[in-house]
């Protein structure tokens, strides 16, 4: 704009009735989160690729939603940094810090809603949208003292409108578990609960030399054995310095929170719920706002993954 139009423009604001001014107020406001969320995002953890093609060679081709986007040299395809991220597509951009901040704070679809001042529809499609990458975040190795244990829960068809459904019998659905001393925690969250479902799972994950901690006459205990990894009791240890208690803790904090802060969650989402929760605990030095807006934005090797979550979203 240039200077005159623009002291002209100003000169106006004085002649605005209170809800022009309001309204003009809330514009601007959504304006500059915009651009500072679009700031963080576009911030590059990696190096940008195009979505769609892979290679680097790309040119800048204009901006939209204050965002820049860029036109792939080699496919002539359009993208922006969040291009077949899960934030993809999603609008009202100025309140995502905002929803970060409810996210940490572990509030429910509708407390978000009201905080951030969108629907409620909005804020469940946020909630899953943001959560999408969560479930690949997670501890790589385990090792000292894991204490391995699992938590069962019946299947839930909370918000499905298929009557069916509803009347069908509930399964069992199993979170399995392992934690470390260094506070590194990795789950498994399946309709079944079996040897192959351990071995696949935790083999890669937990080191050879560590003592597995678990109840007795759980699967953990045959886990240990295959593996030959020492093992001991979870539950009644005869060695009492090596139980630490943080796993049941942890499990029944876990049940609290979907069963009295979240009311039940569906059995479909039952992952996303399990990683958001590890996220607090992950950080229990305390997690920053801005963490869950950056962990949304998808990592180039889980791409893929992300773009089959979104179909049912
Ligand atoms: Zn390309």
């Amino acid at each position: 704009m240039k200077n005159d139009s623009f002291e002209s423009f100003v000169s106006k604001v004085d002649n605005l009735s209170s809800l022009e001014f309001r309204l003009l107020k809330e514009k601007i406001e959504n304006k500059i989160y915009s651009k500072r969320v679009s700031y963080i995002l576009e911030t590059p953890i990696e190096e940008l690729k195009c979505p769609f093609c892979n290679l680097s060679d790309f040119i800048r081709w204009g901006k939209r939603n204050d965002m820049q986007r860029y036109r792939c040299k080699a496919c002539s395809k359009t993208f922006n940094s969040l291009t077949k991220t899960p934030l993809a597509g999603l609008a009202r951009k100025g309140h995502w810090l905002d929803y970060s901040k409810c996210l940490r704070d572990g509030y429910s679809i509708r407390k978000a809603a009201i905080e951030c001042g969108i629907h409620y529809t909005t804020s469940f499609r946020w909630r899953h949208r943001f959560l999408t990458n969560a479930k690949f975040i997670k501890a790589k190795k385990l090792g000292g003292i894991v204490e391995n244990t699992f938590l069962k829960l019946k299947e839930s068809f909370k918000g499905s409108k298929n009557k069916f459904v509803v009347n069908k019998k509930r399964k069992d659905v199993f979170v399995l578990y392992g934690v470390d001393r260094n506070n590194n925690i990795y789950d498994v969250t399946n309709k079944g609960f079996s040897m192959g479902l351990i071995d696949r799972n935790f083999k890669q994950v937990v080191l050879p030399n560590s003592l597995v901690l678990t109840e007795k006459q759980s699967k953990f205990i045959e886990f240990a054995k295959r593996n030959n990894l020492r093992y001991s009791y979870l539950i009644n240890n005869s060695d009492k310095l090596t139980y630490s208690g943080k796993t049941d803790s942890y499990k029944e904090s876990f049940k609290d929170w979907i069963n009295k802060n979240l009311r039940g969650v569906a059995t479909k989402y039952l992952e996303n719920y399990v990683s958001w929760f590890r996220s607090f605990n992950e950080f229990n030095s305390g997690i920053k706002d801005i963490t869950f807006l950056y962990r949304a934005k998808s990592i180039e090797k889980y791409r893929y993954q992300a773009q089959k979550m979104l179909r049912f979203l």
